[in-house]
C-alpha cells in the first residue's frame, strides 16, 4: 500500500475552535480536483458552536474581505494609471 492513502485514511476528529476550545460544526465540504494537481481537494468549512465566538470571527473574516477587496481595487487602480501613462507617453 502506498504511503499516501495511508495518509488520506487518518480518522476524523472532532475539531476545536481554536479560540474558545468549543466543538465546530461542519458546514460545508467540497471536493475538488484543481488544475494541475492529480489528487482532489477537500476544503471544509467550520462554523464555531460558541455563537458569541463564530460572530467575532464573521466579523474578524468581513473585515479581512474588505482589506482584499480595497487592496484590488487599490492595484487594479494603479495598473490601470500605468497603462494610461503608457498611453499618453507612446
Ligand atoms: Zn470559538
Amino acid at each position: 500500500m502506498e504511503n499516501g492513502i495511508i495518509h488520506l485514511l487518518k480518522p476524523q476528529l472532532t475539531p476545536k475552535c481554536s479560540q474558545c476550545g468549543s466543538p465546530l460544526i461542519l458546514v460545508s465540504e467540497t471536493t475538488e480536483l484543481k488544475e494541475g494537481s492529480r489528487f482532489p481537494q477537500t476544503t471544509t468549512k467550520y462554523r464555531c458552536s460558541n455563537e458569541p465566538c463564530q460572530e467575532e470571527k464573521d466579523k474578524q473574516t468581513a473585515k479581512r474581505m474588505k482589506i482584499l477587496q480595497d487592496k484590488a481595487v487599490a492595484d487594479q487602480k494603479r495598473l490601470e494609471a500605468k497603462q494610461e501613462k503608457k498611453k499618453q507617453n507612446a
